[in-house]
C-alpha cells in the first residue's frame, strides 16, 4: 500500500509515517512546515513541502492508495483568538484535499479528528453518539470535516474513518528511532511537566476547584504508539461509501495531579507547580469510551500512563 500522510512532519503524523514504513507500506509525506520539522519526516518517506490545498493535480502523479490526514492547526486557545486560521486551514484546506482525492481517484481516508468535537459532555465515558457541541473553533473545524466526510462517503463513495483523539502523549523511541512532541509553543501537560521537573521552573496547574476527586481536571491519556496502531488498522477497516467515527482513548481518567506525580516518579524529581485559576474552555472531565474502536478495529491500547511519560522523557532528553 502507498499512503499519503499529510502533516507527516508533525508529532502524530511523523509517528504514524514511521509505523507505516515499518509495516512495509510506502509513504508520501506532505507538510508545509508551518509547525512541523523537516527532520521529523521519517527516512524512507518521500517528502513534499506543500500545503494540502495545493495538491491538484500532483496527487494523481503520486499514485497513492489512501490518505491519512493530520495536517491542521491544533491549538484550542489560538483557535479562539484567531478562528479564521482554523476555518481556512482545517476546513477549506481539507475540503480542497478531499476534492483533489476525488479528482485523482483516491478513495480511502483516515482523518485526525478530536474529542474537542464533543465539547462539555453530559455523560462519561463519552461514546460516539454523544452530542457534538464543540466549545472552540478548533473543535468546530474538526466537526465540520467529520460532517463533510459523511457527505462525501454517501455521495461519492469515499471510504472514511474519523478518529477522535483524547489526550495524546508519549513518543516513539527505540534503536536509532526518535519521534515525539516538538511544538514551538508547548501547551500540553506532559511535556510541560517534564520540563518543569528538569529545570525546576514551576509550571501552571490550571484550576484546583473542579468537581473531581482532587480538584484538578481529569483527562484520558493515550500513548502515541497505540494511537498510531489504530490508524494502521483504520486504513484496513474503511469501507466504500461509509464514514465511521471512532474514539481513541484508554477509557481511563487521570487527574492533572496524578500525571504530575507520575512525572515526578519517572524523572526522579518533583514537578514544581504554580496553582492558577481555571483555563478558559477546559471541561472538568473527558474520558473516552473506546468500545467502538475495539469492535471495529480490534484495537486495544497497550501502554499505560507511566510508559507514555517514560517514553516522552527519553525523547525530551534528546
Ligand atoms: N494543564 C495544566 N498545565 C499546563 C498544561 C495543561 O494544568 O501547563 C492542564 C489543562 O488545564 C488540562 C490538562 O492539563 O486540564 C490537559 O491539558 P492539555 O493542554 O495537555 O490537553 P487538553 O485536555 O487541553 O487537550
Amino acid at each position: 500500500m502507498r499512503v499519503l500522510v499529510t502533516g507527516g512532519a508533525g508529532y502524530i503524523g511523523s509517528v504514524v509515517a514511521a509505523q507505516l514504513l515499518a509495516s512495509g507500506a510506502e509513504v508520501v509525506v506532505v507538510d508545509d512546515l508551518s509547525t512541523g520539522h523537516a527532520d521529523a519526516v521519517p527516512p524512507g518517506a518521500e517528502f513534499h513541502e506543500r500545503n494540502i490545498a495545493e495538491l491538484d493535480p500532483v496527487l494523481g502523479d503520486w499514485r497513492v492508495d489512501a490518505v491519512v490526514h493530520f495536517a491542521a492547526k491544533s491549538l484550542v486557545g489560538e483557535s479562539t483568538e484567531n478562528p479564521a486560521l482554523y476555518w481556512r486551514n482545517n476546513v477549506i484546506g481539507t475540503v480542497a484535499l478531499l476534492d483533489s482525492m476525488r479528482a485523482s481517484g483516491v478513495e480511502r481516508i483516515v482523518f485526525s479528528s478530536s474529542a474537542a468535537t464533543y465539547g462539555i459532555a453530559e455523560h462519561q465515558p463519552i461514546t460516539e453518539d454523544a452530542p457534538a457541541r464543540p466549545t472552540s473553533a478548533y473543535g468546530a473545524s474538526k466537526l465540520a470535516i467529520d460532517l463533510a466526510l459523511a457527505d462525501y462517503a454517501r455521495a461519492y463513495g469515499l471510504a472514511a474513518i474519523s478518529l477522535r483523539y483524547f489526550n495524546v502523549a508519549g513518543a516513539l523511541v527505540g534503536d536509532g528511532v526518535r519521534f515525539g512532541e516538538r511544538h514551538a509553543t508547548e501547551t500540553h501537560l506532559v511535556p510541560n511537566a517534564l520540563r518543569a521537573a528538569a529545570t525546576g521552573t514551576p509550571m501552571p496547574v490550571f484550576g484546583t476547584d473542579y468537581p473531581t476527586p482532587d480538584g484538578t481536571c481529569v483527562r484520558d491519556y493515550i500513548h502515541v504508539v497505540d494511537l498510531a496502531d489504530a490508524h494502521l488498522r483504520a486504513l484496513e477497516a474503511v469501507e466504500t461509501g461509509r464514514h465511521r467515527v471512532l474514539n481513541l482513548g484508554s477509557g481511563l481518567g487521570h487527574s492533572v495531579r496524578e500525571v504530575l506525580d507520575a512525572v515526578g516518579r519517572v524523572v526522579g524529581r518533583d514537578v514544581p507547580v504554580d496553582e492558577q485559576p481555571r483555563r478558559a474552555g477546559d471541561p472538568a472531565t473527558l474520558v473516552a469510551s473506546n468500545a467502538e474502536a475495539g469492535s471495529v478495529l480490534g484495537w486495544r491500547p497497550a501502554r499505560a500512563l507511566e510508559s507514555m511519560i517514560a517514553d516522552a522523557w527519553e525523547f525530551e532528553q534528546g
